[in-house]
């Protein structure tokens, strides 16, 4: 007999997890499939940073490692946070995780009880609302519109505010738009935090190196807030380490070690090998991180020039991170062949399986009528997949 909790049948599969693997079995058949849904970096991981994980194997730093992270890790960390964004976290706040994605969930899991409420801005990322439904609390989504550059206001915060919410994620660069608040922008969402002293904040940065504006401001920047904010960051994307799964939270200290005790029971420490490259990427040299963020900025240029020339769709500037997010409405109630295209989910479905490239529909980060576009890819297979993409909806009557 099958018998499955009903905390894991109520959450959604991962959306961009599931859109890729589609992709990875139609190009198993033999299909030439440009894969836009999934985000990671297409680059190879620095060099350096491999050389100091092979190091690390001939080194023997093969034991279970402290769970919060080693304590050289974690001064690698401190140091990063108040060299790079003028932050004061000591090593003892930051615990260390399986990628940004555990130390997300690790906060929500530790400072969530059953019914309170948590404030997402959307469109967002899809795996934060279902983190909030495994605490049991409940997502009050805040929709913000292509036309404010997907950024919300200090009035619509504050309209949602009620005496449960007990904690904001904002996430700046965002996935899946590329919005990134300014300092300006930020300061009118704390001022309004500051009135509301029960929240807690927190900041997913980890596209914080991929930004396209020239500045970035951590959230944990604003004083009125500090000892309330916490800061998810990792390696992931910064250094092109998606599969090291090296991620942090950087906590006031109840919470960290809140975050510590449940990872102590749920997964221990993290790996020994990818804490000592995250460890390099760090204390190395920079230089990568610059070099890749020029090539994404290239890419983005590319993406919306050719994205701004379909029919029908709406086209923002993404600011940062490595997504486009253009409204497609314009073709649901569009027919070809005996297939219907209803809503994004469909188009989105349409396009991998009529032009051979995967996106993801934007229902799964809580936005119908989108699609997100994954430009971390070269710009041979971006300027093919627009072909596809132009292509396939024209058959669209
Ligand atoms: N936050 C956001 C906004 C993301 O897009 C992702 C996806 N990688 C993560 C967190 C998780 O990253 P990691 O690979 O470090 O788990
Ligand atoms: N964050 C990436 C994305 O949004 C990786 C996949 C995932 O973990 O959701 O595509």
């Amino acid at each position: 007999m099958e018998h499955i909790s009903n905390r894991v049948k109520s959450l959604a599969q991962s959306a961009t997890l599931a859109m890729s693997q589609k992709s990875a079995e139609l190009k198993a058949q033999g299909i030439s499939m440009i894969n836009l849904s999934v985000g990671e970096p297409d680059f190879n991981t620095p060099l350096h940073i491999k050389d100091a994980a092979k190091r690390a194997i001939d080194e023997n730093f093969s034991f279970y490692t402290p769970v919060p992270g080693y304590m050289s890790l974690r001064k690698a960390v401190s140091e990063k946070l108040r060299r790079e964004n003028g932050i004061d976290f000591a090593p003892e706040q930051i615990v260390v995780g399986n990628g940004a994605k555990q130390a997300l969930c690790n906060v929500i899991l530790s400072a969530i009880n059953p019914g309170d409420e948590v404030i997402i801005p959307v469109p967002a990322w899809v795996s934060y609302m279902e983190m909030v439904k495994l605490a049991e609390g409940h997502n009050v989504l805040i929709p913000a519109s292509i036309e404010n550059n997907f950024k919300i206001t200090p009035a619509q915060l504050e309209a949602a505010i009620t005496p449960a919410t007990r904690m904001i994620l904002l996430c700046s660069p965002s996935n899946p738009t590329g919005a990134v608040y300014s300092r300006d922008e930020l300061q009118g969402l704390v001022d309004v935090l500051a009135r509301h002293p029960q929240i807690i904040v927190l900041a997913d940065e980890i596209y914080e190196h991929i930004n396209f504006t020239g500045s970035f401001t951590s959230m944990a920047s604003f004083p009125e807030i500090k000892d309330r904010t916490v800061i998810i960051n990792g390696v992931s994307k910064a250094y092109a380490m998606t599969g090291w799964r090296i991620g942090y939270c950087a906590a006031p200290l109840w919470l960290a070690k809140a975050v510590t005790k449940l990872q102590g029971q749920y997964t221990s420490g993290a790996s020994s090998i990818a804490q000592k490259a995250a460890e390099a990427a760090y204390t190395g040299p920079q230089d990568c991180v610059e070099e890749m963020r020029l090539a994404f900025l290239r890419r983005r240029n590319l993406v919306v020039e050719l994205a701004s020339q379909i029919p029908g769709w709406k086209v923002n500037v993404p600011d940062g991170a490595f997504y486009l997010f253009p409204e497609v409405s314009a073709y649901f109630g569009k027919k070809y062949g005996d297939r219907t295209i209803a809503d994004a989910g469909d188009l989105a479905m349409f396009l991998l399986e009529e032009a051979h490239v995967a996106t993801v529909s934007g229902d799964a980060f809580a936005m119908p009528g989108y699609i997100r576009l994954s430009y971390a890819t070269s710009d041979d297979n971006i300027r093919e997949a627009f072909a596809r993409i132009t292509r396939a909806l024209a058959l669209l009557k």
